[in-house]
């Protein structure tokens, strides 16, 4: 029997707005599908959160003992700037703004988006799916539901979401009111209707556009979701993930093409889950808006990205989070505090690995577990951990052990993480590590001889080139340089 099986998974469920038990499709598996990014630009530090999210969510599922099969996919086309099927592909934006090809628009961002995933120790999904790679499925699929389901305008083809029972369940919103801000495409039947084929207007030409039995177009956005997760992970699956925004409209219409597809009243999916936003001063952060936070500022900045995995664990994944300057140094101290416990305890550690079981750890490894299975409640594992670390007499090398474990969940790096690596150090300073630490070493020499004379002036130094020093500093950090 797995460890880790005290207790059951619960999860909270968007669909019923209640806790549900996990009980997997498939016995011993667990097949999870998050809506990607859409990649037309940078990805803000929002946008992280939610993959952050769906990480801590399959680790969560690797530490129960489920096989995991992970898809997270890349929006390359569909996405419009607009829920309302009338505004602009997000991409045919990008590129005509930037006079650029779609396809090297796509390639840049996507690249800048695994940097982020691969900085935040976010574990690689079985799957990427890109979803100009699906197009062809995505007709196949379009057909297969057309006839009972849609009907077709002049500015492509619509699902009548009037076919299926239930509409918007997800959303909380009766066909009618509750989607009814989304403006009416002339000749849509439902307000809630949605392209699921989008045609080229006459006379204009997009850079990606495919054949299709209703002319030539492109395909709405919802579609790619629905085709991609079937196509990988079958129908149903366990759990379908995305940011709370994807309650309202892309989700409610995955559902309803999967009830389609499938013939059956099914969602597709026997978990949604979503997770709250990252908000800043001025409300939720978004790209659209121009100015947003990218990962790549923070480390600019000097500040070490896992420093925001941990302020995205401190808060409950279904809380808003607010962000700031101080809340992110605030996780920094904490997570140096932690890798410097973790540095004593490697220290002390003989062996690296010794099975757990002291009667201490195995009732912390029961609390850490308990708190994972109440809706993975990393803020109420963290201190769990960080008592791990304070434990005095028992075993270092089962203690090491435990901690391995529950960073396996948490996946702060903390094992491999350098001290070093989380100094703050913005990239712009021309400063020499080495020559820093030999000055701080002169200085060290000239205190102990009582020659403070010289010991100041090496710090007047150093603070002149932007390094402060944190005398007395009680996480014995040395020197950090100023942000
Ligand atoms: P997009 O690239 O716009 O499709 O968004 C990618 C993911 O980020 C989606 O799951 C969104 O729901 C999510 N998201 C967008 N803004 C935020 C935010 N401020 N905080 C958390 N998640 C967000
Ligand atoms: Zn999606």
């Amino acid at each position: 029997m797995n460890d880790n099986a005290a207790h059951p998974l619960k999860l909270f469920n968007s669909l019923t707005r209640q806790l549900e038990d996990f009980v997997p499709v498939h016995a011993g598996e667990a097949r999870v599908y998050t809506c990607g990014p859409t990649v037309y630009n940078y990805p803000h530090i929002g946008n992280m959160r939610a993959y952050v999210f769906a990480d801590l969510l399959g680790r969560t599922l690797s530490w129960k003992g489920y096989k995991l099969t992970h898809v997270i996919n890349i929006t390359d086309v569909g996405h419009l700037t607009d829920d309302a099927d009338t505004g602009e592909d997000k991409l045919e934006k990008m590129a005509a703004e930037k006079a650029q090809s779609i396809w090297d628009i796509a390639k840049h961002y996507t690249e800048a988006y695994w940097q982020d995933i691969k900085a935040l120790n976010i574990r690689q999904p079985a799957h990427w799916s890109i979803a100009t790679d699906y197009v062809p499925a995505m007709i196949d699929y379009a057909k297969g539901i057309a006839d009972k389901h849609c009907y077709e305008l002049d500015s492509g083809l619509y699902f009548d979401v009037s076919t299926v029972t239930n509409y918007g369940t997800l959303a909380r919103a009766a066909t009618d009111d509750g989607e009814g801000r989304i403006d009416a495409v002339e000749g849509k039947r439902n307000a809630a209707d949605f392209a699921i084929w989008r045609k080229t207007p006459p006379g204009e030409k997009r850079q990606m556009e495919w054949d299709s039995p209703w002319g030539r177009g492109a395909p709405g956005w919802h579609l790619e979701c629905s085709v991609m997760s079937e196509a990988l992970l079958g129908l149903p699956f366990d759990i379908h993930t995305g940011g709370i925004d994807h309650r309202e409209i892309h989700h409610p219409n995955e559902i309803a093409q999967n009830q389609a597809h499938s013939c059956s009243d099914h969602s597709g999916a026997k978990i949604w889950m979503h997770n709250n936003f990252l908000i800043d001063r001025t409300g939720k952060m978004s790209k659209s808006s121009g100015e947003f936070l990218r990962l790549q500022l923070l480390i600019d900045k000097g500040i070490p990205p896992l420093s925001y995995r941990l302020m995205c664990l401190q808060a409950h994944y279904r809380s808003e989070l607010e962000f700031t300057w101080d809340n992110l140094l605030a996780a920094l101290t904490r997570l140096k505090r932690i890798v410097m416990g973790v540095e004593r305890l490697v220290e002390k550690a003989a062996a690296k690995t010794e099975a757990v079981t002291h009667p201490a750890l195995l009732q912390l490894r029961e609390k850490f577990d308990a708190a994972l299975c109440e809706d993975l409640n990393s803020s109420k594992g963290l201190p769990l951990l960080e008592e791990l670390l304070a434990l005095k007499k028992v075993s270092a090398e089962q203690r090491l052990q435990l901690l391995s474990d529950m960073d396996s969940v948490l996946g702060l790096a903390l094992t491999s993480v350098e001290r070093s690596a989380l100094r703050v150090r913005p990239l712009a300073a021309r400063t020499d590590e080495t020559e820093i630490e030999a000055k701080l070493d002169q200085r060290q020499q000239a205190k102990s001889e009582k020659d403070f004379a010289t010991a100041d002036a090496i710090r007047d130094d150093l603070i002149a080139q932007g390094v402060e020093l944190m005398d007395g500093d009680p996480l014995r950090w040395e020197w950090r340089i100023d942000i």
